[in-house]
């Protein structure tokens, strides 16, 4: 991808997460589970060109588009990030994110590792989270229980978890998955924690300050 120029996110716009994960550590559902619990926090509709899963919804869980439609939006640079993944391709459209983030949202986005070291290249302000699954066979055992893949695609799948791993400690912050309870919470924290970091804080609280340090 060509390099972009990195611009810094000012304290009036939304807070910018990235969430990646080897594939069955359970981040979907984490995801969801927070956005759930935080309407504050909207959530990044990337398009791809794999195959609609039963149960998605275009425009909602992806913009489904074909390989000539992705590779067009390439040429014209409306990807903040892509990545391939096997034979698809995955990206994040940039104005819909700048949208959202000017209009003072905070976003979140499900993507994968290439896809985090893109974005936080373009936005140094970025927070990243990696979920971690709690063993390999557990992230296995999660993978087989869709039941919606064949034994290639997860032995497919679970080399290409085990390379997501390895990059683990590119990330901000790590949340184990142990417990779904417990990780949820760790990702609430971290986006609280973020909201209320002193830049922020002093924009939103600039007159309660300053009514005070006049005094
Ligand atoms: P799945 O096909 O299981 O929905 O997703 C496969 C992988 O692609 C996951 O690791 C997911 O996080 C990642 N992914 C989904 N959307 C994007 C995107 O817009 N950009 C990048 N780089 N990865 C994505």
């Amino acid at each position: 991808m060509p390099a972009a120029p990195a611009f810094p996110l000012t304290a009036s716009q939304g807070l910018l997460f990235v969430v990646s994960a080897p594939s069955g550590a359970g981040k979907t559902s984490l995801v969801a589970a927070l956005l759930k619990r935080d309407p504050a926090l909207s959530l990044s509709v990337s398009y791809t060109t794999r195959a609609r899963r039963s149960g998605e919804i275009d425009g909602k869980h992806y913009h489904f588009v074909d390989h000539q439609r992705f590779e067009q939006m390439i040429a014209e640079g409306a990807f903040i990030e892509y990545a391939r993944v096997f034979d698809n391709a995955y990206g994040t459209a940039e104005s819909s994110l700048r949208e959202t983030l000017d209009g003072g949202q905070d976003l979140l986005l499900e993507i994968d590792w290439q896809g985090a070291r893109q974005v936080r290249e373009r936005f140094p302000q970025a927070v990243s989270i990696f979920i971690v699954p709690p063993s390999l066979s557990a992230l296995e055992e999660r993978l087989r229980g869709r039941g919606q893949d064949s034994d290639e695609v997860i032995g497919e799948r679970m080399a290409k978890a085990c390379h997501e791993l390895s990059h683990w400690d590119e990330y901000d912050y790590l949340v184990v998955n142990d417990r779904f309870e417990q990780a949820l919470g760790d990702l609430g924290a971290i986006v609280k924690a973020e909201r209320l970091r002193r830049p922020r804080q002093a924009a939103r609280e600039q007159d309660r300050l300053r009514s005070m340090l006049d005094a």
